[in-house]
């Protein structure tokens, strides 16, 4: 790999009298205070001038998107796209069917979705461009369309979704003009394709601040349209136990796990869907209060069948049924065997599923987390327990037994070893209980060697 300096891009750039201009969302987020290293560049150069000059300076190049007018550079080690300018007023003609050009930045920038994301840097001289007053809205914390919203939505839905992700991420806001843009055109969300709105779900779920991408999708009616199977959860009361409904029962369930999580993104998911059973299963009690048996078992079912709609994939679909299906399961720590069998159930994700039941409880009525602690630590124990009797070791090694024998080293020290290796795995030889070993091993001689006196 390959990489050229960014000192070295913008020289070349300036030698071959192009502009060249930091924008999107490195501004945003150095605005934010949280510089990344999403450096993406736009120039009105044409995408084949960009690759003839960057491979001339001898960096790394890629062109999957040169019809959509970008390529790839590795500058610095990073990635770094650089995208000629888009625009309505020119056209390339046919060399670039799929896009057309725009001659200026400004064109440019006005193209963009929010104004937060429609700042440019020139990287000659690091003047600032905001058009929109996207420092401005930045500051406020709020997404503003650029330009008239609805007319925005209209040409490109996606960004209606891409709104509600980035005010998920950033915690920001939704400007109310930019709202009813999105409000008055929702219906046409139904016409993206859906690995464009599972990628941006996806995202919104992931942010610091998912509960307001959530009700940002319920606010608007998009939920019904990208979500429709969550939509009986707004407005099923639940009992005692719950301050809210359904609906607000898993928005806070998602907001409960944190963004720190390592699994974060199956969690999220487990979280929205742990209770999609929930409506269809609602039933009255004896006692006058709402019962929703075995909601956990209609849930996984319903949740298989939403991500194979969503095609989220066959491995994270499975593992977040298996988190729905157990989300009820309550094992008593002091007890064992009903935690061993618990963590069998859980196929390796007990983690995950403690994680999932501590945030379940988050918005009950009750405090459940001292429970929550003891299972963990008992699950560890078990973890730390198991790990000794899955290694399987001989509690005896060949050395110890040909010196407790007094034998010459055969075949028959194999056969004990696998034999109180076996034992262990069993769990009818604790691991390292060499005084228990020892009198298996007698026996065993004894019964290997029929016809010897002892
Ligand atoms: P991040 O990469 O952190 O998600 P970003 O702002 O860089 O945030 P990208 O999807 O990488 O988002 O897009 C880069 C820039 O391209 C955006 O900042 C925005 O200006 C513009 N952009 C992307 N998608 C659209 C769209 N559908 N309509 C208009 N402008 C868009
Ligand atoms: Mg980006």
């Amino acid at each position: 790999m390959v990489s050229t300096s960014r000192r070295e891009l913008v020289e070349a750039f300036r030698r071959g009298e192009r502009q060249l201009w930091l924008v999107g969302g490195a501004l945003r987020d150095r605005e934010l205070g949280h510089p990344g290293y999403d450096h993406d560049y736009a120039t009105d150069a044409l995408p084949g001038d960009v690759e003839a000059l960057a491979r001339r300076l001898g960096a790394d190049v890629v062109t999957v998107g040169k019809k959509f007018g970008t390529i790839g550079v590795l500058v610095d080690g990073h990635w770094t796209e650089i995208t000629t300018f888009r625009g309505d007023s020119y056209s390339a003609g046919t060399r670039w069917p799929d896009v057309s050009f725009g001659a200026t930045i400004e064109e440019d920038l006005a193209r963009r979705d929010f104004t937060v994301n429609a700042l440019a840097e020139d990287a000659f001289t690091g003047r600032l461009l905001d058009l929109f007053g996207g420092r401005e809205d930045i500051r406020r914390r709020l997404l503003r369309a650029v330009g008239e919203p609805t007319q925005r939505f209209r040409e490109d839905p996606l960004r209606i979704l891409r709104g509600m992700r980035f005010a998920s991420q950033l915690g920001f806001e939704v400007e109310p003009a930019t709202r009813e843009g999105m409000e008055q055109t929702i219906g046409l969300l139904s016409t993206l394709s859906q690995e464009r709105v599972t990628s941006e779900l996806d995202r919104l779920l992931q942010g610091v601040d998912p509960a307001r991408g959530l009700e940002l999708l319920r606010e608007t009616g998009a939920l019904a349209v990208v979500l429709p199977e969550l939509a009986s959860m707004d407005g099923c009361e639940q009992n005692s136990f719950h301050r809210f409904d359904v609906w607000q029962h898993t928005v806070a369930t998602v907001q409960a796990i944190s963004s720190e999580e390592t699994n974060l993104r199956l969690l999220r998911w487990s979280a929205l869907l742990h209770d999609i059973g929930k409506p269809a299963v609602r039933h009255r009690k004896a006692s006058g209060e709402w019962g929703f048996y075995r909601h956990e078992i209609t849930g996984a079912l319903l949740a298989e069948a939403m991500l194979d709609r969503l095609k989220l994939g066959r491995r994270e679909s499975l593992h977040i049924q298996l988190l729905i299906r157990r989300h009820m399961d309550r094992p008593n720590p002091g007890e064992q065997r009903s935690v061993r069998r618990f963590m069998a159930k859980c196929e390796g994700h007990w983690r995950d599923l403690v994680a999932l039941k501590r945030a379940d409880n988050a918005s009950h009525t009750y405090d459940d987390n001292p429970y929550h602690d003891r299972l963990e630590a008992a699950c560890l124990r078990a973890e730390a327990e198991d790990a000794a009797l899955l290694r399987a070791e001989s509690p005896l090694s060949g050395d110890d037994l040909i010196e407790m024998f007094d034998r010459e080293p055969g075949p028959w020290i194999r056969r004990i070893k696998q034999r109180l290796s076996a034992m262990v795995l069993d769990g009818d030889l604790a691991p390292g209980d060499r005084a228990h070993a020892e009198r298996i091993a007698r026996g065993l001689m004894e019964k290997q060697r029929p016809g010897t006196r002892h």
